[in-house]
């Protein structure tokens, strides 16, 4: 299984580390109900992270998504959306 998942896209531009895609080194999801989100958005008056987007999922406390595997996320990439920063790859077994 692939131990990397990257942040392919993420449209959330009110993030502070939202630079044309994410630029943390890892971002973690959770969130509650229906959406899993990304628990690392901050908006904040500032940038931040690396230079280029290439955000990783650290972690993910979504334990019922079928692509969690003991708190990490198997798929190769994710893609984040919308005000919340809503992981759409989310699906519930
Ligand atoms: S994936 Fe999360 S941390 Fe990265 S830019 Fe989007 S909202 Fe921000
Ligand atoms: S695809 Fe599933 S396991 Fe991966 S980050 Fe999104 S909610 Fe978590």
């Amino acid at each position: 299984m692939s131990t990397t998942s990257i942040v392919k896209s993420c449209t959330t531009t009110a993030c502070s580390f939202n630079d044309g895609g994410c630029t943390a080194l890892a971002i973690t999801v959770g969130g509650s109900g229906a959406k899993a989100t990304c628990t690392t958005f901050i908006a904040l008056d500032a940038r931040a992270g690396l230079s280029s987007p290439s955000g990783q999922v650290g972690a993910c406390k979504r334990l019922e998504c079928v692509h969690n595997t003991d708190l990490l996320c198997t798929a190769a990439e994710i893609a984040v959306a919308g005000d919340a920063a809503e992981c759409l790859t989310y699906e519930a077994r």
